[in-house]
């Protein structure tokens, strides 16, 4: 509960849950560590949460004429911010496509619609899952990064605890750049937002768990190993197939492991 939100110097969204706040009129602190016992304030309580008809317990000033002291949340509160804004926009963004271009599209699922999943930091970057009507893909955004120079279709492979996953670069006027890695498409196999949205999360869980990574780096083995016996058997000979797709699915894109390992077979990614 914000008692004053807005009327704190109109500042009050810039300040974390553990900013530590000074009276400039008698430099008295607030502490949210400490709250404020005079007033039956308990520890822990933030600045902005306050009671309305809180006030400086030394000279009664209104909260508005604090000032910043320290702000050891300030940071991650910002960057908290940054997240928001982004995955708004990207959610706006695709909401857009889907009413303006894709609602007549076969192959749609009408059951479902836009919505950004488990939106995060990671490594300086933002990501998350993406679930459309038409596709659920990984995302990565940028943080503080400027990805507008990004070229559409280009293909990068990027690390994760579970393994490496290949993401296609894109960019787009209200999103700005982004890199997408696919997950399904299309999505005829969810009957409901909310098993999308089960899949999405199980997925960011998936992803960062070191568990899966076995799996991957077998494949990554069992591929080098192929590779190299194909490249001493020049006649095309194939004994030792694997079970990886065929000889035109890249090196890279391991998700098929990490949905297989993490999630129900019942639904199977885009094949
Ligand atoms: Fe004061």
């Amino acid at each position: 509960m914000s008692g004053f939100e807005g009327s704190y110097g109109g500042h009050a969204a810039r300040i974390s849950d553990q900013a530590v706040m000074e009276c400039k009129i008698c430099w008295s602190v607030y502490d949210p560590a400490i709250g404020d016992p005079t007033r039956q304030i308990d520890p822990g309580t933030p600045f902005t949460a306050l009671p309305e008809d809180w006030s400086c317990p030394t000279c009664s000033a209104e909260p508005q004429n604090f000032m910043v002291l320290r702000d050891p949340g300030a940071e991650a509160h910002l960057r908290a911010q940054r997240i928001k804004a982004a995955t708004e926009r990207l959610e706006a963004d695709f909401t857009e496509v889907w009413h303006a271009k894709m609602r007549d599209v076969p192959l749609v699922n009408k059951a479902l619609k836009v919505q950004a999943v488990g939106f995060r930091a990671h490594e300086g970057q933002i990501m998350g899952v993406l679930i459309s009507p038409w596709f659920m893909n990984l995302i990565l955004l940028p943080d503080t990064q400027d990805w507008s120079a990004l070229v559409t279709g280009e293909k990068e492979v990027v690390d994760f605890p579970s393994g490496a996953y290949e993401f296609i670069h894109n960019t787009r006027e209200m999103t700005g750049g982004y890199k997408a890695c696919s997950l399904f498409s299309p999505m005829g196999d969810f009957t409901r937002q909310q098993d999308a949205v089960d899949v999405a999360n199980a997925v960011m869980q998936a992803i960062f768990d070191p568990a899966n990574r076995a799996e991957t780096d077998r494949r990554a083995d069992i591929r080098a190993q192929r590779e190299a016996q194909l490249a001493a058997q020049t006649d095309g000979d194939d004994p030792d197939k694997d079970d990886t797709g065929g000889d035109t699915e890249p090196a890279a894109p391991t998700r098929r492991a990490l949905i297989t390992a993490g999630l129900g077979s019942d639904l199977q990614p885009d094949a």
